[in-house]
């Protein structure tokens, strides 16, 4: 559904970003302009960056 759709775009993009406080995805091509979607909350990571650090 939607989310395999969202997966896919960031495979394709890689303009997903990961809410820190609440792991919701958040699609965006500026992160530290935005805000999570779902909590208000302002740090987010880049998708892929999971394994790192
Ligand atoms: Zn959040």
């Amino acid at each position: 559904m939607a989310q395999r759709f969202e997966e896919a775009e960031a495979r394709l993009f890689g303009d997903i970003y990961i809410c820190r406080k609440c792991n919701a995805r958040n699609r965006t091509k500026n992160p530290e302009k935005t805000s999570c979607r779902k909590c208000g909350y302002d740090d987010l990571r880049k998708k892929n960056d999971q394994f790192a650090g």
